[in-house]
C-alpha cells in the first residue's frame, strides 16, 4: 500500500437504489445549454453548434440532503439535471454503443453563483468559479439503468417551497444522452466513476437560505435539498 505524506483525499461516493454498495465517482463532467428553451432564456441562440462542457470537482458532490449557501456570491441559482453514471468508457465512443457504458441515473443540482459565472463569460474568462464549489452539485440517489431503462424521456421538474420553477421533458435535450458521451470521448478518455450532468430547462433562479428545493425526474428517487 502506498504511504503518503499527508491523509489522501476520501474517495467520494454516490448511494444506489437497492444495495448498500455505493457509486465511486471519477469525474464530474457538465453540458451546458442542452435544452432550447433555458438556451433561450441566458440571452443565446439555441441553433446547435457544438455543446459545451465544463467541470465540477468531485467532491463537490453532497448527498447530505442539505445545500450551504456558498461564499463570495448574492446570487446562487437552481438547475435541476439528470446525471449519467458511466460502468466504463474509453475514447471515441460510438452512439450505437453509449449505452452499454452507462451505469444509471439520479436527479441532481448544478447549483450556480450566477453572479460570478455572468462576470466570467462578459470577461470571456473560465466559468468554473461560478460552477466548481462546495456542495455546488447535491446529488440523488442512483437507479441502475436495468431497472429504469435508457430515460430517453419524461418530465424533469424543480420546485421551492411548493412552488414550481422549472419544468421541462428528457426529450427536449439538444444533445441527447448518446450524443453526449459519443462527443466528449472524442476529447477526453472517460471511464468507469465519470458522472455526466446533461443539463437543465427553462426556470433558473435563485435560492435563498431556507428554501426546499424539490428536483424530480419521472422514474428516478426524487431529491429534496434545504438551503442552509
Ligand atoms: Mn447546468
Amino acid at each position: 500500500m502506498t504511504d503518503f505524506i499527508i491523509s489522501a483525499p476520501k474517495q467520494v461516493g454516490i448511494n444506489i437504489t437497492g444495495t448498500d454498495k455505493k457509486f465511486p465517482v471519477r469525474r464530474v463532467y457538465c453540458i451546458g445549454r442542452n435544452y432550447a428553451d433555458h438556451v433561450s432564456e441566458m440571452g443565446n441562440d439555441p441553433k446547435k453548434e457544438s455543446p459545451i462542457f465544463f467541470q465540477k470537482n468531485p467532491d463537490n458532490i453532497d448527498t447530505s440532503g442539505t445545500f450551504t449557501y456558498p461564499t463570495e456570491t448574492s446570487d446562487v441559482h437552481h438547475e435541476v439535471e439528470m446525471i449519467v453514471a458511466l460502468q466504463s468508457g474509453g475514447f471515441n465512443i460510438l452512439e450505437a454503443d453509449a449505452y452499454n457504458h452507462v451505469y444509471g441515473f439520479a436527479v441532481a443540482l448544478d447549483m450556480t453563483r450566477r453572479d460570478l459565472q455572468s462576470a466570467a463569460k462578459k470577461g470571456g474568462k473560465p466559468w468554473e468559479i461560478g460552477k466548481a464549489f462546495e456542495h455546488s452539485a447535491p446529488m440523488g440517489i442512483i437507479s441502475p439503468m436495468e431497472q429504469v431503462g435508457k430515460m430517453q424521456s419524461g418530465s424533469i421538474a424543480l420546485s421551492i417551497n411548493g412552488e414550481e420553477k422549472q419544468k421541462g421533458d428528457l426529450n427536449m435535450m439538444i444533445w441527447n444522452i448518446p450524443m453526449m458521451i459519443a462527443f466528449l470521448s472524442r476529447f477526453n478518455k472517460l471511464q468507469a466513476g465519470d458522472i455526466i450532468m446533461t443539463g437543465t430547462p427553462a426556470g433558473v433562479g435563485p435560492v435563498h437560505k431556507g428554501d426546499k428545493i424539490t428536483a424530480s425526474i419521472d422514474g428516478l428517487t426524487t431529491l429534496e435539498v434545504v438551503v442552509v
